[in-house]
């Protein structure tokens, strides 16, 4: 018989149960037992939904991240949270969030530390809290969560499996704080782990789960050692671990991962396909193999058959050795489909959320352990499904498969190299020294919100509606001249989300109503679902961008999306590769940028927040994934005549090791994220030589302080240390959709006085 399982389950509730119950007790207006309460409810529903399991995960949920919860597992949460808190729920949630529970309501404000730290988990979307360490680092067992919730699934009559993450790739994630190296905390580390799987021993558990994602990274000779140094000691527990990798292939990790002396692994058998024959070749005879056999990152339906015909010879051969799994937590993927009520039904029959994945992982094991008979039924509605969307005439556009496949290699080259543009562009735009700008979007008030809404709603008519957003482009367009600002932007208000936006315009778009998936602690994003071939039928921004720059002699930046970043946002078709589908989406883009140029749109930004973020997990993989992202944004971008400038925006601005790739793109001009790094940022353009110009961000838009007028020049003088004058913008850090106008107002005042004064004394010096 095969046994299934689940690695992790999602925690925030089909209706953000928990999202809503955390932000209330946030802001004081519900008590940690409420909380506590709200937890307990959504652990048990989501138990009983995968009850149909052998092996329930137990472990996965978490009030905020389960990398912070292992920190409170081995008694590691920062000092500061530790000290300032008297509860451990307050220094959970101070190391989280770097102020109080209640403290949302400012009258309760008690206590701020500075928050840890958070970061990508791997190549998701979702964000943890990186470990702290430092030479005085000491671990000890805290494993009372674990327990009680073990117990409570014990309790509700479930065979749980407790989830924990691994002391490697615990330590891998974290940082230290003085430089010491983290290996040398791994006995100690191993240590507390020992006792704690004695501890789930004692409390009568069979299999522990313990996560090892460094697993599919590149490992040097000290942390493979390390991998075999703590598994070595964890061997003489009493417990049966399965130990778990996610996310990608082995590859050189694979002798390793099988030979770690564990009861079990589990490879992402999606990921890793082409591994799967050669791990169980592999795999001591000893072992157990879980196959994570159904992609726990995207929302497709699986291929039923196609499965079995591949697992049904493994499970010949391995019996009751093999489980099977998702290929990863569930946490990635939305809860539930039957939840959704507006998808279309052509596309939903093609979906499957998370407790359909647990439904279809049902269906395999019933087909191997009865026989495919036993399950026929359910197998002909899943090829039907499969079926259907391989032929519909909506995912299959034939026009726009034959322009990508004829598109030539020069469209994405501009005419002229930038220096020639360069000289082209300011004779037409005669713009003063240090140009000021700003990102795109202006503060969304709920105003504007309401308005979007109604006209959702069917509430009120286009007409009514374009009045509306008419009157904030006004607004916006007339607060920018008054400030003196160089380059304006229309403020982005008939946008709710920048991907969202332009996707509900796009053909091979769907959206759902509750998709949601955490990014981090209560913060849920809702991906767009691209099923089909990508096609603009019309305009986007084109009227908005004309109705604004009617309004002004200023130059009016027209603002898009760029391929990448609608790319990396988005749930991605499997049927065909995704550098495949960004073009798509980048040749869409470039019809509305040279649609925005024909209307005479002087200057165009193509945001590509997400394009480092879409770095696959292995950096010899890095090279591929940039050759592509870097075409698909200058086939987007570089249509324009020379004449026409276009710039893009980045926030997360680390760009040491791909400064290449960002060069490449050959923007005219790049607006980054600076500020808080005193500039230093900057270095990689000035080492590098970066010939285009660059905007760095000269205050933080995260914080509603007003930036000082000096602090702004300071940071302006240690940009001009870097990049020669000619070359530098003034602007904000990213757009200020979250701030609120009487905090935006005087920061961009104060923006545009440094760029006065940065102009008679820099431009003077030099
Ligand atoms: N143009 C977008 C804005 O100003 C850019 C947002 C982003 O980079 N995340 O909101
Ligand atoms: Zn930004």
């Amino acid at each position: 018989m095969v046994t299934t399982h689940n690695l992790g389950y999602p925690r925030i509730g089909s209706r953000r149960e928990l999202k809503f119950a955390l932000e209330a007790y946030w802001r004081g207006e519900k008590d940690l037992d409420m909380l506590t309460h709200t937890g307990e409810v959504l652990r048990a529903q989501n138990w009983q939904k995968q009850a149909a399991l052998d092996l329930v995960p137990v472990g996965d949920f978490s009030f905020y991240d389960h990398v912070l919860d292992t920190s409170v597992m081995v008694s590691n949460l920062p000092a500061r949270a530790q000290q300032t808190a008297s509860t451990p729920w307050q220094a959970y949630f101070l190391a989280a969030r770097g102020r109080d529970a209640a403290s949302d309501n400012e009258q309760h404000c008690r206590h701020n530390v500075a928050a840890a730290e958070m970061t990508k988990w791997f190549d998701t979307n979702y964000h943890y809290l990186v470990p702290e360490f430092s030479e005085a680092t000491r671990f000890e067992a805290n494993a009372e969560l674990l327990l009680s919730q073990l117990a409570e699934a014990c309790a509700q009559g479930h065979n749980a499996k407790p989830v924990i993450l691994g002391p490697v790739s615990y330590l891998w994630l974290g940082k230290s704080k003085d430089n010491t190296d983290k290996l040398a905390l791994l006995d100690d580390l191993v240590a507390c782990y020992a006792q704690i799987l004695d501890q789930l021993a004692n409390a009568g558990v069979e299999w522990v789960q313990i996560d090892e994602p460094v697993l599919v990274t590149e490992l040097d000779a000290q942390w493979t050692h390390a991998l075999n140094q703590a598994y070595f000691s964890l061997s003489k527990s009493p417990v049966k671990t399965l130990l778990t990798t996610y996310f990608g292939p082995l590859r050189d990790n694979l002798q390793l991962a099988c030979e770690l002396p564990v009861s079990g692994l589990h490879l992402d058998a999606v990921n890793a396909a082409d591994e799967i024959n050669k791990v169980v070749d592999w795999l001591p005879s000893t072992k157990v193999l879980s196959l994570g056999i159904i992609n726990g990152r995207n929302i497709w339906r699986s291929h039923l058959t196609e499965i079995l015909d591949r697992i049904e010879p493994i499970h010949q051969r391995l019996q009751d050795r093999l489980w099977i799994a998702p290929s990863c937590s569930l946490l990635h993927v939305p809860i539930d489909l039957q939840l959704e009520q507006k998808l279309d039904p052509e596309i939903k029959f093609w979906l499957a959320f998370a407790d359909q994945k647990l439904d279809e992982l049902s269906i395999i094991a019933s087909a191997l352990n009865h026989g495919r008979d036993s399950v026929a039924e359910a197998l002909a509605d899943n090829a039907r499904a499969i079926s259907s969307r391989q032929q519909s005439s909506r995912v299959n556009n034939l026009a726009v498969k034959q322009r990508c496949e004829q598109l030539e290699p020069v469209l994405a080259e501009r005419q002229s190299p930038y220096a020639a543009r360069a000289d082209i562009q300011q004779q037409k735009l005669k713009l003063p020294a240090f140009p000021t700008t700003t990102i795109g979007s202006f503060p969304q008030t709920a105003d504007i919100r309401r308005t979007r809404k109604l006209y959702r709603d069917g509430a009120i008519d286009f007409a009514e509606y374009q009045q509306d957003m008419h009157r904030e482009i006004n607004l916006a367009i007339k607060f920018q001249e008054q400030l003196d600002l160089d380059v304006l932007v229309h403020g982005e208000a008939e946008r709710n989300d920048m991907v969202e936006y332009f996707g509900s315009q796009l053909d091979g778009y769907a959206f759902s109503e509750l998709g949601w998936v955490q990014s981090y602690g209560s913060r849920c994003v809702k991906p767009p679902i691209i099923f089909g071939d990508i096609q603009r039928p019309k305009t986007m921004t084109v009227d908005w961008i004309r109705y604004a720059q009617s309004l002004t002699q200023r130059p009016v930046k027209g603002m898009l999306t760029g391929p990448v970043t609608m790319l990396n946002w988005s749930f991605v078709r499997d049927d065909q590769p995704r550098s495949e589908t960004c073009l798509q989406l980048a040749l869409a883009i470039r019809d509305e940028v040279l649609d925005l140029e024909k209307a005479g749109t002087q200057i165009i930004q193509i945001d590509e927040a997400a394009l480092r973020e879409g770095l696959p997990l292995r950096r010899s993989d890095w090279q591929s994934y940039l050759d592509w992202a870097v075409f698909s944004f200058k086939l987007s971008a570089n249509g324009v005549r020379d004449e026409t400038q276009i710039h893009t925006h980045m926030c997360y601005s680390e760009f040491n090791d791909i400064i290449e790739a960002i060069a490449a793109m050959d923007a005219d001009v790049i607006t980054i994220e600076t500020s808080r790094s005193d500039m230093e940022l900057l270095d990689v353009f000035r080492d590098f030589e970066y010939p285009n110009a660059i905007g760095p961000g000269v205050y933080d838009i995260h914080s509603p302080n007003t930036p000082e007028v000096s602090q702004i020049i300071d940071l302006m003088t240690l940009a001009a240390q870097r990049i020669p004058n000619e070359r530098l913008w003034i602007n904000p850090d990213c757009g200020l959709k979250t701030r609120r106008w009487e905090e935006v107002h005087p920061a961009l005042a104060a923006m545009v006085e440094a760029a006065k004064s940065c102009r008679q004394q820099l431009v003077k010096a030099a």
